[in-house]
């Protein structure tokens, strides 16, 4: 039977006390399925590492993360260290080394959730952000510093392959789940080398899905579409950019940032896939135990699917949506007043109910 060994990477702020309650859940499970073992290693890399270290991981930390079956990971950010320390320095490594080019990011409203939409219709529909190219890219640079003509230029980095993988990724998830429809967001009126680029590759390969078809919308346009319809989506397929503002509107619609998961997914299984909360470190709220720990354990869910547990997966997510429509456990951006670890332990005692042996 296997073992799955998880590395931990708790990060900053609110990272360390929302990982802690998906552990506690995936333990709750271990002690209910005599068939279900995982391990986990912690690695405390994160700013207060940086500080000491002057380093955000160590040199060969990439090399130890490499054998582990899935990262699960906290969050990084501290406003003692620049942001590009935490992301360009620990989480884009581990993205692109690990190519996971793939960002899963679930816009679903659980029952429970109350919508900011007056409009009850229901909210499920999966967004895949490129998730290794794209406009997040290093190249570039500043020009004429501290001078009248200053100016910066930051390049965005569209290939072929890196569009056709993440395409083809969304629609054989659209085709394996009877999906009909996928949405593809763009800009090309205006990007009209990188974006145009994108639409063709992306028109290609919906070619192969003659079932599906593919709705092409202007990133601006597609906004408004989330408010107004959301209903209508299925499968959205965006660049790293564009997903990225994407799946926080979508988080707003269905409960905010705090129940809002997301799987950085290796397809290949070449290197380990890294599962995290869409939130950051939120530091107005770190160190207050009131952080929503349901984004981080619906994450936890996540990896479980994708480690071949699809069972568990579902009594998680079906553990948090029933302590939610119970309503006594919330968290204060649920409009409750319970802490962290009360609402995590809630899901965890929910989830050994619904799976006893
Ligand atoms: P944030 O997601 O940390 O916080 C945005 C807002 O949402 C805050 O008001 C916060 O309190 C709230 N929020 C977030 N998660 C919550 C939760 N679980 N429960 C309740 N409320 C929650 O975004 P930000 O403030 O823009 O960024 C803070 C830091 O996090 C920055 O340093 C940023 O670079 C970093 N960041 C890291 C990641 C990551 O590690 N992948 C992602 C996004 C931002
Ligand atoms: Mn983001």
């Amino acid at each position: 039977m296997t073992t799955y060994k998880i590395a931990v990477l708790p990060g900053d702020g609110i990272g360390p006390d929302v990982t802690a309650e998906a552990i506690k859940v995936l333990e709750a499970l271990k002690q209910q399925d005599p068939d279900f073992k995982i391990e986990f290693r912690p690695f405390e890399w994160g700013s207060e590492y940086y500080l000491e270290h002057g380093r955000i991981m160590p040199e060969d930390g990439l090399d130890q993360l490499k054998s582990f079956d899935a990262i699960l990971f906290g969050a990084v950010g501290d406003k003692r260290v620049p942001d590009e320390i935490t992301i360009w320095e620990l989480i884009m490594p581990i993205r692109k080394n690990f190519q996971q080019y793939v960002n899963m990011r679930p816009i679903r409203r659980l029952a429970g959730i109350e919508s900011p939409l007056k409009n009850e219709q229901p909210i499920d529909f999966m967004v895949f952000r490129e998730n290794a190219e794209g406009e997040y890219s290093n190249i570039g640079g500043r020009l004429y510093q501290q001078q009248s003509q200053e100016m910066a230029i930051q390049n965005t980095v569209i290939t072929k392959q890196g569009v056709e993988r993440i395409a083809k990724y969304a629609f054989e998830y659209a085709r394996k789940n009877k999906k009909s429809k996928v949405t593809s967001a763009t800009k090309s009126n205006a990007i009209i080398h990188s974006m145009k680029l994108w639409d063709e590759v992306v028109k290609e390969v919906a070619e192969d899905y003659g079932e599906i078809e593919l709705e092409s919308n202007f990133i601006d346009a597609l906004a408004a579409y989330f408010v107004m319809r959301p209903e209508s989506f299925e499968v959205v397929v965006a660049s790293n950019l564009f997903g990225d503002i994407l799946t926080d509107l979508g988080a707003a619609l269905v409960g905010g940032l705090g129940v809002s998961p997301s799987g950085n997914i290796n397809p290949d299984r070449t290197f380990p896939s890294m599962f995290e909360a869409i939130h950051g470190s939120a530091p107005d709220i770190a160190g207050k135990g009131i952080a929503n720990p349901i984004a981080q354990i619906w994450s936890a869910a996540l990896m479980l699917d994708h480690l071949g547990r699809p069972d568990l997966s579902t009594a998680i997510v079906d553990a948090i949506e029933q302590v939610l429509q119970e309503g006594r456990v919330l968290t204060p951006d649920l409009g409750g007043t319970s802490t962290t670890q009360e609402l995590g332990s809630a899901i965890a005692e929910k989830v050994q109910q619904l799976i006893v042996k």
